[in-house]
């Protein structure tokens, strides 16, 4: 089937609730893509973070084939050892709380805030979060997620959220009632714009929380599993949260959410309160403990660490080398590039170009490369990138000069 017509398929069958690139992928191996037409594509932003350790990797896919030559699904009326284990695994690499399997980082947090609310008392039931937040698109977490243009066509809303600036200790104080059942942030906001939580903020959540006998959620679908250099990005903070969410980059490219709560917290979660026909299916639960295998094997901590330093240095050049650039952001392998003008066109520019980055809030672009990236890939993809924006510096001076 030629790319035209795939698309032609979408174009009749699928629905188009999202803005596609006209590339039709067939295949992809660590950071790198191909097409139906044969383009290759280097990708420093590999599934949206979903492909954490890259594409295909190969313990992933050895996992994944066993597994599913053993048993695909088996409902949760059931034992199975994985889940199990990577409960375990999950637990003892964080704060050692108990672990809900679901899908998708959505219902992560939809089964943080419920658990929120059974476990506060029954007058609680408001949630503060932070504007330009992502929580994602059900009904409640669409309502969670501080940004209206998500909002438009859905109101009114699920009662009770309050969205406050981010790193806004007063606003946070002065939305905090006996009412709220907890504070939801993301420890880095991915898309928000790779913003970065302040010790202050974080401290006065936790302070307010304990107070109040709220619940801290700390929502890591973006953050969690490693690509800041921590397996969670809230170890970089001084405090623990309640509540861990985790979604994206857990499965290696399978789907599988997670939430991770205080064992004394998460016992409010008896039968009948909440499940997942699908949630810590043995296929899902397989493909996360290669993950988690794997970046222990390969030292990959280290790597977000080493190579995210790198990408910053690589950057940083570039932003005395060209005004366009701001400033650049982040923690460990996320990184966000602010520019003083609209992104979309560099990144198409860069596509064309065989590199893959993202845009998020207009003028933020995101290079969130695999855990996995080289030095050397992270040098082509910055060559290719330094192009575009030399391309675009002339393009924008002869528009001037005519
Ligand atoms: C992507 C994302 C979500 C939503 O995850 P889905 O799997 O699309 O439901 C929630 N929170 C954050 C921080 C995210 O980045």
């Amino acid at each position: 089937m030629t790319t035209q017509e795939t698309i032609n398929l979408f174009d009749k069958y699928v629905i188009g609730n999202y803005g596609r690139l006209a590339r039709v992928i067939v295949k992809g191996s660590g950071s790198r893509l191909w097409d139906a037409d044969g383009n290759e594509i280097l990708d420093m932003f590999p599934g949206w973070a979903v492909s954490g350790i890259g594409h295909c990797h190969p313990k992933v896919v050895e996992a994944i084939q066993r597994q599913a030559a053993e048993l695909i699904h088996i409902d949760n009326t059931f034992y199975i050892e994985q889940q199990g284990r990577l409960a375990q695994m999950l637990s003892e690499r964080g704060f050692g709380g108990k672990c809900f399997f679901c899908n998708s980082g959505a219902e992560a947090n939809e089964a943080a805030l419920k658990l929120a609310r059974l476990h506060t008392d029954a007058k609680k039931y408001k949630f503060i979060t932070t504007e330009k937040s992502f929580h994602g698109r059900s009904i409640a977490t669409v309502t969670a997620t501080g940004q209206p243009k998500y909002h438009k066509g859905f109101l009114p809303l699920v009662p009770g959220f309050k969205h406050i600036p981010f790193n806004d200790i007063k606003a946070l104080e002065a939305a905090f009632d006996d009412e709220v059942a907890a504070v939801m942030i993301e420890p880095i906001q991915g898309e928000g714009g790779i913003n970065v939580a302040t010790d202050e903020f974080i401290s006065a959540i936790r302070r307010l929380c304990d107070e109040k006998g709220a619940l801290m959620i700390f929502d890591e679908v973006q953050t969690g599993m490693g690509r800041t250099g921590k397996w969670y990005a809230c170890q970089h903070f001084d405090v623990e949260p309640d509540i861990i969410t985790l979604a994206k980059a857990l499965g290696g490219g399978m789907a599988i959410g997670a939430m991770m709560a205080k064992p004394e917290i998460a016992d409010s979660l008896v039968p009948g309160t909440h499940a997942s026909t699908f949630g810590g299916n043995p296929m899902a639960c397989s493909a996360a403990i290669a993950v988690i295998e794997a970046v222990e094997e390969e030292n990959l901590l280290s790597n977000a660490i080493d190579m995210g330093a790198y990408t910053r240095e690589k950057l940083e050049e570039l932003a005395g080398e060209y005004q366009i650039i701001d400033h650049v952001r982040g923690i460990g392998l996320m990184i966000g590039l602010q520019l003083k003008s609209s992104g979309a066109e560099i990144v198409s520019k860069c596509l064309e170009k065989g590199l893959r980055i993202n845009c998020t809030q207009g003028s933020v672009i995101r290079f969130m490369p695999a855990m996995t990236v080289t030095r050397e890939q992270i040098d082509s993809a910055i060559d290719i990138f330094r192009s575009v924006l030399k391309d675009t510096k002339q393009a924008a001076e002869d528009e001037e000069n005519q």
